[in-house]
């Protein structure tokens, strides 16, 4: 008989599981504490546990992480993970290492996007599924446990898929990642990255969880939104900014918006006024990156002195601007492209 697999089993499942095995709740939460904070995957090696159980979690259970089949390395450090998950499904991980030491691990939700932002490769894939809670930390866990504990300082769910259409899943997996007796990354090092999804930012304000909110916003006009990016004809700018104002309101803290600049296209002077109004009265930072072009879709990477150009311009009517340096370009870094070039008419550098 197969073994029941614990990858993202919750602390509350392994006292239950515990409970089943004639053991006290609290055992269930020292094999949580092994299996995710010690990553101790040998149940023999438990030694706080009772030689019985340990016996029993090895015939019948398993802790298994996910299949890495390719690994690109970046001249700048960035490193980017394909894996292939049981039903053959794509998905992959980006590693960035920064100047400033932070190591910033970009997580996928889904696997494939049924959103279908014009920009994006995963957008051509569409929706494969959802992934599991095991799924998203075996991401991270494959990353910690091959590269050493310390080697991810930062946490953004940014990568294939909207964070918010997979919310339960995603949240479960934060709750993990931050315990103290799980992976033990504090919830404020983790961001999580939305196209818009209003309904999911009322549901995460409301969760208690103390992630970070990032939007994905790349126009500040409805028109020019709603070109790159269709989800914004169904939630448009002004549904968006309520569910911000709520967002903020309750947990007090500030979000980011993520503005990428495409050639031409969203990077004029009347953009930076547009974009100065839009967010007037709103906690909040802009990261500005300069878009990673992938081949065959229609936008074009403006120069860095545009960006500079850009960021100088709306310092003064925001209340903080990055200028972000798109990472990964050598190894088609940008969102999906790498899993894109497994899926059939689905579109890559490849
Ligand atoms: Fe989906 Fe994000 Fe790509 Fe949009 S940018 S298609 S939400 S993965």
């Amino acid at each position: 008989m197969a073994k029941t697999n614990l990858l993202g089993y919750s602390s509350r499942q392994m006292e239950q599981l515990m409970i089943d095995l004639g053991e006290k709740p609290f055992r269930g939460r020292q094999l949580f504490k092994w299996l995710y904070k010690l990553r101790q995957y040998d149940f023999r090696l438990m030694t706080d546990l009772s030689k019985e159980s340990r016996e029993k979690l090895h015939e019948s259970y398993t802790f298994e992480g996910l299949n890495c089949t390719d690994i690109a390395s970046s001249s700048d450090g960035t490193r980017k993970y394909l894996f292939q998950l049981d039903d053959g499904h794509p998905l992959e991980t980006v590693l960035m290492p920064d100047e400033s030491g932070r190591r910033t691990i970009c997580l996928s939700s889904q696997a494939g996007c049924a959103l279908g932002c014009r920009f994006c490769a995963t957008g051509t894939m569409g929706l494969l599924r959802d992934l599991t809670v095991g799924e998203i930390l075996g991401q991270l866990i494959h990353i910690l446990d091959t590269n050493g504990h310390g080697s991810v300082t930062n946490i953004v769910f940014m990568g294939m898929g909207e964070p918010l259409l997979n919310l339960d899943n995603v949240i479960e997996a934060v709750r993990i990642i931050s315990a103290g007796d799980g992976l033990s990354i504090s919830a404020k090092k983790v961001s999580i990255s939305t196209c818009g999804i209003v309904p999911g930012i009322i549901k995460l304000a409301d969760s208690g969880l103390k992630s970070r909110l990032a939007i994905s916003l790349h126009a500040a006009t409805q028109n020019k939104r709603a070109e790159l990016m269709p989800v914004a004809k169904k939630y448009n700018l002004e549904k968006l900014f309520e569910a911000i104002r709520y967002y903020t309101g309750i947990t007090k803290d500030r979000v980011t918006f993520e503005y990428i600049l495409f050639e031409n296209f969203n990077d004029s002077m009347e953009d930076v006024l547009a974009l100065s109004r839009l967010i007037r009265g709103i906690p909040c930072k802009i990261n500005l990156m300069a878009y990673n072009p992938v081949e065959g879709l229609d936008y074009g990477r403006p120069s860095e002195e545009k960006v500079d150009w850009f960021g100088k311009l709306l310092y003064p009517r925001a209340p903080a601007v990055m200028v972000r340096k798109s990472r990964g370009a050598d190894i088609d870094a940008a969102c999906g492209q790498l899993a894109a070039r497994q899926i059939p008419g689905s579109r890559s550098n490849a």
